[in-house]
């Protein structure tokens, strides 16, 4: 990642506010995204809000913050700008989230929409120049070579925002990473931590949303729940932070207090604490290099009773393998990957697919794809297009083993 430089006015007794635009501000980050800007007004500035369906929270998100901008990305969706507040434009679609990124009203643009989904405002942003703060990491798992390319080439900052990728950053401070030795990302195990891969196969959805510490969109909690969340993350460290696959680790830590470890060459170990709150991440990628006073939860030391570790049963998670050695071959592997594992959660989530069959779809379309090792981003996008398809017909041709709910 490049040395992100400071963005506070040093000279200046009155800091500078930033001016945010927020990709997905309807979902579970895109809220507590606003939540963060509410609390640190003199800060913090909403000047662009996207949304997918969600027009209702939409508009009431407008009429709090006043934005410049809002973008409906979902085309069978109707709003009637006359519902918008005085002075705040509506677009639509892919290249309204364009227009609204590259508006040189706009610093910084965080990156929550979900899924492949929110590459292209993240491409966009990055083309014009704008810091990226990035939860989306589905771009990175898909297009992290060319996306980290850009971001060096137009000399911009990307700052994470997923909780353990904030850690590892914050624990990097004022470190150069030819000192790292390796990081260990945490993960909490999610709901299924403790099950036998004979109980994961009548798992139902439900029990899957039912995430024991994070409260999170419904697509990244499944991911949780198969592991796939990890993998996801083992991949977004490769590209974020330039480290080889071996030198990511993970460990299971059911608490979700310790967000990630680096280990330094010399043996020291640094680590970021925290209750599981996104509001702190989110917080710090807007407000970095500075930390303010903020909504997030604090620890309480007093109620503290253990952590602990435990080291990923891969046998009964197998998504974890399969990042892992997409972080090693990079290529198209990780737009497969992304594509396929997208798809497969739908299946899940609409009835279609068994838990156990979303890492086995995945991995039956990973093996089975043409390897490019170095694709543009059409042919990433035709490799994401592609891996869907396969994963359609898997679905068509396997027996389901749907469990009754
Ligand atoms: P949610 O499902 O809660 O929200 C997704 C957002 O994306 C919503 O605003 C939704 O709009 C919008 N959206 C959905 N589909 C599309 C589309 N096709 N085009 C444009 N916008 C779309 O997800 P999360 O907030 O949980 O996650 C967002 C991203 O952040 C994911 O990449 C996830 O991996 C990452 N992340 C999330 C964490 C969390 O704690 N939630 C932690 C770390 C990373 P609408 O609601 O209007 O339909
Ligand atoms: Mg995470």
């Amino acid at each position: 990642m490049r040395p992100v430089s400071t963005d506070v006015a040093v000279n200046s007794t009155k800091p500078l506010r930033k001016r945010v635009a927020v990709l997905g501000s309807t979902g579970s980050i895109g809220t507590s995204t606003l939540h963060v800007a509410e609390c640190l007004p003199e800060r913090l500035q909403i000047v662009g809000l996207s949304a997918h369906s969600r027009i209702d929270l939409l508009l009431e998100q407008a009429h709090q913050f006043r934005p410049r901008f809002v973008c409906l990305t979902d085309p069978k969706v109707e709003l009637d700008p006359c519902r918008l507040p005085s002075g705040c434009e509506l677009l639509h679609g892919p290249a309204g989230i364009i227009r609204m990124v590259q508006a040189d009203e706009v610093d910084v643009v965080v990156t929550a929409i979900v899924g492949a989904a929110g590459l292209e405002g993240t491409w966009a942003a990055l083309e014009a120049g704008k810091t990226v703060a990035v939860a989306n990491k589905e771009t990175l798992v898909l297009a992290g070579a060319l996306v980290t390319e850009l971001a060096a080439r137009k000399r911009c900052k990307l700052i994470p925002v997923d909780s353990e990728h904030s850690a590892i950053f914050q624990a990097l401070a004022g470190s150069s990473l030819a000192q790292v030795e390796r990081i260990v990302l945490t993960g909490s195990g999610g709901p299924f931590r403790t099950k036998t891969r004979t109980e994961l196969a009548h798992v139902t959805v439900e029990e899957a949303l039912r995430h024991p510490t994070w409260s999170m969109g419904r697509k990244i909690t499944i991911d949780s729940a198969t592991l796939m969340n990890k993998a996801l993350e083992v991949i977004e460290a490769r590209w974020l932070f330039g480290l080889q696959a071996d030198q990511i680790d993970v460990v299971i830590h059911p608490q979700s207090i310790i967000h990630s470890f680096v280990e330094f060459c010399d043996g020291a170990v640094l680590a970021q604490l925290s209750p599981p709150d996104m509001r702190l991440p989110i917080q710090y990628a807007l407000t970095y290099p500075e930390r303010l006073p903020g909504p997030a939860k604090k620890l309480s030391w007093r109620d503290l009773r253990e952590w602990t570790f435990e080291q990923p049963d891969h046998e009964t998670f197998p998504s974890l393998q399969l990042g892992y050695e997409v972080a090693r071959r990079g290529g198209t592997c990780g737009a497969v990957l992304n594509a396929a594992n997208e798809a497969a959660v739908a299946g899940f989530l609409n009835g279609e697919m068994a838990f156990l069959d979303i890492p086995r779809a995945c991995r039956a379309v990973l093996d089975h794809h043409e390897f490019d090792p170095t694709p543009t981003l059409a042919e990433l996008a035709a490799c994401d297009r592609w891996a869907r398809q396969e994963v359609r017909r898997w679905i068509s041709r396997t027996p389901r083993t749907v469990p009754t709910r």
